[in-house]
């Protein structure tokens, strides 16, 4: 098989090691004769799965007692419904905007209530991340969203906002599991699957408590609503058991990686090779002002959208994939998540560099 360096932003690449003990496991999980695709959600065989990994999940997060873990269907995108239904209590939110993402959430949960933009990057194109010290917080604000990190812009909240005592809900789908995280600082975080935790069909939610009392606004349908779903421990429907299964896998990996600590140790290495090529080259250009790039949606460009396109036409010519930029934001980008190593970091510095050096 030809190798191919992976940088898309999800789906995206996957350990080596799961993809071969997922195959191992296809036909006969385990001497219970069947695949995990196969059974029961209501099994021993994937009651034993779905614990472990919410086991996995709380160690590697630290996630307190008083937060419940879901395994949920519909996406991230999901969640941008779900949530103001379930905590618009005042019918009332504050939403932070630094890019595509949080900008699709706020759309979605205007439907709901009166939604106040508190912080916006829109007038540099979502370049940096907002001042989010004092902000102008609703008093009847139910919650402040951000999304922590932008997959599309490339810019990632390293300090989280001082939300005057309000309940913090993030959206964390591409830098869950890239670096430890401070879970009780969150009323509630959710991030979907498909880029550092495993594959597409998966949406873990990380729930505080207290957050899910009152079980949301009324026309909230059971299969959207935290409190029935944490009752039902995840199986008020049927769950996604193959994302699971192989989420858990994913997460198995990281600990024997060494944990958050060190994926954030490797993340920021490779993520650092990367912008610092980009800030010496002439060509290549980061879209994101240096305090607020993302360690793992590195977004670039030349300024010229043929010479981007030639770029990506001849890195996938030499097994590069997914170099192109969100279809929102246009010119390049590279995902730099857990499971790419540093050697296809410096295989895309060379290639960049050598396409640098034909060019100008
Ligand atoms: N939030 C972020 C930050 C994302 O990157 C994405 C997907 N790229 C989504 C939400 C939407 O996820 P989904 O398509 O799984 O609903």
């Amino acid at each position: 098989m030809k190798g191919i360096w992976n940088f898309s932003a999800g789906p995206a690449v996957l350990p080596r090691s799961v993809l071969r003990e997922a195959a191992a496991e296809m036909e006969n999980y385990r001497g219970w004769g069947m695949s995990v695709m196969e059974m029961s959600h209501r099994s021993e065989a994937f009651g034993e799965i779905i614990g472990q990994a919410e086991q996995d999940l709380r160690a590697l997060m630290h996630i307190p007692q008083n937060y419940h873990v879901l395994f949920l269907q519909g996406g991230a995108t999901g969640q941008f419904a779900a949530v103001p239904m379930n905590f618009m209590k005042n019918r009332r939110a504050d939403y932070i905007i630094t890019g595509f993402w949080s900008e699709r959430a706020y759309t979605q949960a205007q439907r709901y209530g009166d939604v106040r933009v508190v912080a916006t990057s829109a007038d540099r194109d979502h370049s940096y991340i907002p001042d989010c010290t004092d902000l102008p917080i609703s008093r009847q604000a139910d919650y402040v969203y951000i999304c922590e990190n932008d997959t599309a812009h490339g810019t990632q909240f390293f300090h989280l906002p001082e939300t005057k005592g309000k309940p913090l809900v993030a959206d964390l789908s591409s830098c869950l599991l890239s670096a430890p995280v401070e879970t009780e600082k969150y009323a509630m975080l959710f991030a979907g699957t498909q880029k550092n935790a495993g594959i597409a069909g998966l949406t873990i939610a990380v729930v505080r408590e207290d957050m899910m009392e009152n079980g949301g606004l009324p026309e909230t349908p059971g299969t959207m609503q935290y409190q029935n779903i944490a009752k039902n421990r995840s199986m008020f429907q049927t769950p996604p058991t193959y994302p699971i299964y192989i989420c858990g896998k994913v997460l198995q990996w990281i600990r024997r990686q060494g944990g958050l600590e060190e994926m954030k140790r490797q993340n920021r290495k490779k993520a650092a090779l990367l912008y610092d090529y980009l800030d010496e080259s002439r060509l290549f250009h980061p879209l994101v002002e240096p305090p607020y790039r993302s360690m793992v949606n590195v977004t670039f460009t030349t300024g010229v959208p043929q010479t981007n396109t030639q770029l990506a036409s001849l890195a996938e010519k030499e097994g590069f994939i997914g170099l192109k930029g969100h279809r929102a934001v246009g010119g390049l980008r590279a995902s730099l998540y857990n499971a790419m190593p540093y050697e296809g970091v410096e295989r895309l510095v060379d290639l960049l560099h050598r396409f640098e050096k034909s060019s100008v």
